[in-house]
């Protein structure tokens, strides 16, 4: 079968690779209908991670059950289903209280190589969610969305503890940016603030209930968003980018006893403006994305149409394609690509 690996800085190859087969008897081993291209698959891509190994690629994923392990009990050979990145039992006392990236039996990254024809994800009947029937083509783009960056955005939202009539910030334009937007009008947000300067991200922002636009960084983004916010700053700040800079500007665009979630994997050992969100009594939730929490709570609004992340997707490729999708990613000239085996 075709798959992706990656060897190296710049250098990753649609490849011919093993069919993935049951190991442990809770796998199942699915045909993918889509994957796509992580933003965190950069960072190997671009250097800043090392790559000591050959790597398969692909975290994200919507496919068919092929085979499933003695144990599985759930899924089901012939199902539809969408997975999330971190492979958890969704039984233990942490997945049961909501927390599934830290499910005491996950597998982070698993499963690992789903761009590809096949893979196979470890604690099927935990990770999986089958949606009912077969979904038509059209809305394959954002159940895919839901195995990573819509919960990833909606984590975001609830961590900044968005609600009814609160006044929301997105720092961060990109996918889980743009999704976050999604979640806070979902949750009932009253005012929508993007920060981003892209053109087309703005666009879709917009279309997904932004309200107000801050292109402005710095001590200039924090001084508009005052203005747009009678002064105070919001009260949910969702930080989607993970640097030192944007996690400072988004302490300081909250108001008083406001609230940053954090979904953007920090690029640095300590927190910035530690001392501004001690005194302004702002609480600094998130972390890595529970998306499995969500996923049964935003299929049935995928598939009515009320919600459509999948917009996020502006790049298909199929398997042979997949080195460009990245080079696309990595040059900024695509916001998120999605690969249709
Ligand atoms: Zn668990």
């Amino acid at each position: 079968m075709r798959g992706t690996m990656l060897y190296g800085p710049r250098d990753v190859r649609s490849e011919e690779r093993p069919y993935p087969t049951i190991v442990e008897p809770t796998d199942a081993i699915i045909r993918l209908s889509a994957a796509c291209v992580c933003g965190s698959d950069l960072w190997p891509y671009r250097g800043a991670d090392p790559v000591t190994q050959p790597t398969p690629m692909g975290h994200e994923y919507v496919g068919i059950v092929e085979e499933v392990g003695s144990e599985v009990r759930l899924i089901e050979p012939g199902q539809f289903v969408v997975g999330s990145f971190f492979a958890s039992d969704n039984t233990c006392e942490i997945c049961r209280a909501g927390y599934q990236s830290s499910c005491i039996h996950r597998q982070p990254g698993a499963p690992t190589g789903s761009q590809a024809e096949y893979a196979r994800i470890p604690l099927a009947d935990g990770t999986l969610v089958a949606t009912p029937g077969l979904p038509p083509e059209d809305l394959i783009p954002s159940l895919l969305a839901a195995s990573d960056v819509l919960g990833t955005g909606w984590f975001g939202a609830v961590a900044a503890e968005a609600g009814p009539g609160k006044t929301v910030a997105v720092v961060g334009d990109g996918a889980v940016g743009l999704c976050g937007v999604i979640a806070a009008k979902r949750l009932g947000a009253e005012q929508i603030i993007i920060m981003g300067r892209h053109d087309e991200r703005i666009a879709l922002a917009k279309e997904f209930g932004a309200t107000d636009v801050v292109q402005e960084r710095g001590d200039e983004a924090v001084e508009r968003v005052r203005e747009l916010t009678d002064g105070f700053g919001v009260h949910s700040v969702l930080e989607c980018v993970g640097h030192g800079a944007s996690t400072e500007t988004a302490i300081g665009i909250a108001r008083p006893g406001g609230a940053v979630g954090r979904v953007g994997v920090p690029q640095e050992e300590t927190m910035p403006a530690s001392l501004p969100a001690f005194f302004g009594n702002v609480t600094i939730g998130g972390g890595p994305a529970p998306v499995r929490a969500y996923i049964e709570e935003l299929l049935p609004d995928v598939l009515d149409g009320k919600i459509e992340p999948g917009k996020v997707f502006d790049k298909t490729v199929g398997l042979d394609g997949v080195p460009e999708g990245y080079r696309a990613m990595a040059d900024r000239e695509s916001i998120k690509v999605i690969v249709q085996p």
